[in-house]
C-alpha cells in the first residue's frame, strides 16, 4: 500500500482507480496542523451512476451473490488477514486524517478485524424457514441478498464506522457502494484496494467520496439503489429518510447522541471519573454515544467533580502521531469553533467552566484545532449546551436528589443512544437500565461495544440496528417459495 504522506485517495469503481469523470482532486488535511498530507478525488453525480452501475454489474455478473456463503466468508476471512497485518499503516492514515491518538486508531483497526471476522463467520448463516401450510403443499423462505446497497459514513471513525455496516452487506452477498465522509476519504479507499488483494470481485465493493449533498443523495436516488445505511448527524439522516421514503428503501440510520451518565452514592467512584473521562475524551469527543451528560447525587456532587476535573486536567494533549498524547485535536476549525459556540452558550444561559472552554494554545498546539477538556456545571436543562450533541471533549454535569429525577434528566433531551449507570446496588442498577429511554446501557462501564453486540438508537438517535448475528440479515430479503406438491388429496 502506499505510503500514508504524499499519497493520493481516488474514487475506486469497478475494482480501478481514477480521480472521477471531472478529475477534480482536494487536498486531505492533517487536523494537528491544519496542513495538507495528501490529496483525494472529489466524486461528482456522473461518479457516483458509475459505481451504482458498477456495483449492480458486478452483482449480476459475478459469482458473489450466487456463491455458497463459506466461499465469501473466506474472502472475508483473508481480507481480515490483510488488514492486521498492514494494521500500522492503516491506523497510521487514520491518525493523520482525522487527529485521533495512534493507540486509538490502532484499537479502531483491531476493532474493523474483529468486526470483519465476526461477519465472515456469519456468511453461510442465513438460513430461511419451513412453514406448514394447509394441503399437498410445500411452503418455505430464503434469505437472499438485496442487489446494491449503499453505504454513507461520517469522518470520525472513518474506517470503523463505513466497515460496520458493508461486512454484513458483503457477507448477505451484496454489492456495495460506500461514500466515506468528504474529510475522511482515505482509508475507505485503501481498505477497498486490499479487498481486490483478497478476491472481493471488482465491482462489488466501491468507493466514491464527494459531497454528501451531491453523491450521498444520487447514490441514495439511484433506481438501482436497494437499501441505505446512513451514519452522521440527525439533520442529514432526517432529510436521507424523506428520500428513502420517496424511492421506499430499505433504511437504517445511526445519527448523534448526548449520553447521559447517572453516578449514584454507592459506586466506585475513582473508577466511574476515570471512565467518564475516557467517554467524552477519547476521540476528543467526537463520538455519537460520547458520555456527554453527567447527572451526579446530590451528596457526593462537590467530591466527585474535583476528580473528574482532575481526569481532564491530566490529559496530555498533542497531534496522534506524538508519543504518549492522550487526546488529540477537533477534525477541523469549523468543528473547533462550533464546539466553542456551544461553551459560550452554556455562559450566556448561566452556567459556569469548571476547567477547560478555551483552545490549547502551548507550543506545538497553536496551529492545530485542539480545544481543552472542558466540564461545565449548573447549566440549565433547555441550555443547547445540555439539549444538544457537540461532538467535542465538553462535558455537562448537574447534580440529582433521587433515582427519578436522574431517570427526567436522563430522558430530557431528544436522543437515546447510550445511557450510563454506576452503582453497587443490583436494584438500581437493573430498574433505572430498564427506565432509561435509549437503544443501550452500560452499567459501571464506560461506552463500550463488541462486534456481536447489538449497537441501536432511538429517538432522533436513529432507526434499525447496526451489530450483532441479525445484522446479516438486515441485508437481505425474505422471499416465501410456495410449491403445490400435486399429490392427490387423501380421502376423509
Ligand atoms: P454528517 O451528517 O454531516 O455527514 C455524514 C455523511 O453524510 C458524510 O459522508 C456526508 O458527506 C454525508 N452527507 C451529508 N449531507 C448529505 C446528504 N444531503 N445526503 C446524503 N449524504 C450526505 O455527519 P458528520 O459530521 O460526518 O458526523 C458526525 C455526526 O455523525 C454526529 O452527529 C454523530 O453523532 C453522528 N454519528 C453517529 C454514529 C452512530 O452510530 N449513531 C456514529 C458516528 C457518528
Amino acid at each position: 500500500m502506499s505510503a500514508p504522506a504524499d499519497a493520493t485517495y481516488d474514487l475506486f469503481i469497478g475494482g480501478e482507480e481514477s480521480p472521477g469523470a471531472a478529475g477534480e482532486r482536494r487536498p486531505v488535511i492533517d487536523p494537528a496542523t491544519n496542513r495538507e498530507f495528501a490529496r483525494a478525488a472529489v466524486g461528482s453525480v456522473d461518479d457516483a451512476r458509475a459505481a451504482m452501475e458498477s456495483a449492480e454489474r458486478a452483482f449480476r455478473e459475478t459469482n458473489w451473490a450466487e456463491d455458497d456463503g463459506a466461499r465469501r466468508g473466506r474472502t472475508l476471512f483473508r481480507l481480515a488477514a490483510l488488514l492486521e497485518a498492514d494494521a500500522e499503516t492503516f491506523a497510521r492514515i487514520e491518525t493523520l486524517n482525522m487527529g485521533k491518538p495512534l493507540r486509538e486508531s490502532r484499537a479502531d483497526v483491531g476493532y474493523v478485524v474483529r468486526t470483519l471476522e465476526y461477519f465472515a463467520g456469519l456468511a453461510d448463516k442465513t438460513e430461511g424457514e419451513t412453514i406448514p401450510v394447509p394441503g399437498p403443499r410445500f411452503d418455505y423462505t430464503v434469505r437472499e441478498p438485496l442487489g446494491v446497497t449503499v453505504h454513507i459514513a461520517p469522518w470520525n471513525y472513518p474506517l470503523l464506522l463505513a466497515v460496520r455496516s458493508v461486512a454484513p452487506a458483503l457477507a448477505a452477498g451484496n454489492a456495495v457502494v460506500l461514500k466515506p465522509a468528504s474529510l475522511t476519504p482515505a482509508t475507505a479507499v485503501a481498505f477497498a484496494r486490499l479487498a481486490t488483494s483478497a478476491g472481493v470481485p471488482p465491482g462489488i465493493l466501491n468507493v466514491v467520496s464527494g459531497p454528501g449533498a451531491r453523491v450521498g443523495e444520487a447514490l441514495v436516488e439511484d433506481p438501482r439503489c436497494r437499501s441505505v445505511t446512513f451514519t452522521g448527524s440527525v439533520e442529514v439522516g432526517e432529510r436521507i429518510a424523506a428520500l428513502a421514503a420517496r424511492h421506499l428503501r430499505p433504511l437504517t440510520l445511526e445519527l448523534g447522541g448526548k449520553g447521559p451518565v447517572l453516578v449514584f452514592p454507592d459506586a466506585d467512584l475513582d473508577r466511574a471519573a476515570r471512565a467518564i473521562g475516557y467517554g467524552i475524551f477519547q476521540n476528543a469527543g467526537q463520538m455519537c454515544w460520547a458520555a456527554s451528560r453527567l447527572y451526579v447525587h446530590e451528596s457526593i456532587r462537590e467530591p466527585f467533580l474535583e476528580r473528574v476535573r482532575a481526569v481532564a486536567e491530566a490529559l496530555r494533549l498533542g497531534p496522534g502521531l506524538a508519543d504518549g498524547v492522550e487526546m488529540g485535536p477537533l477534525v477541523s476549525p469549523e468543528q473547533l469553533d462550533r464546539a466553542l459556540g456551544f461553551v459560550a452558550d452554556a455562559r450566556s444561559d448561566g452556567g459556569k467552566v469548571l476547567t477547560g472552554g478555551v483552545r490549547a494554545t502551548d507550543a506545538g498546539l497553536a496551529s492545530g484545532n485542539f480545544l481543552r477538556p472542558t466540564v461545565l456545571v449548573d447549566v440549565p436543562e433547555h441550555s443547547r449546551a445540555v439539549a444538544e450533541e457537540i461532538f467535542g471533549p465538553v462535558l455537562a454535569a448537574a447534580g440529582f436528589r433521587d433515582a427519578d429525577e436522574a431517570v427526567r434528566l436522563a430522558n430530557s433531551t431528544r436522543y437515546g443512544l447510550l445511557g450510563a449507570v454506576w452503582t453497587r446496588d443490583l436494584s438500581t442498577a437493573h430498574t433505572v437500565a430498564r427506565r432509561l429511554d435509549s437503544g443501550m446501557v452500560v452499567v459501571n462501564e464506560a461506552p463500550i461495544t463488541y462486534p456481536q453486540s447489538p449497537f441501536a438508537g432511538t429517538k432522533s438517535s436513529g432507526l434499525g440496528f447496526e451489530q450483532g448475528r441479525d445484522a446479516v440479515r438486515t441485508y437481505t430479503r425474505r422471499k416465501n417459495v410456495l410449491v403445490n406438491l400435486g399429490a392427490p388429496k387423501r380421502k376423509a
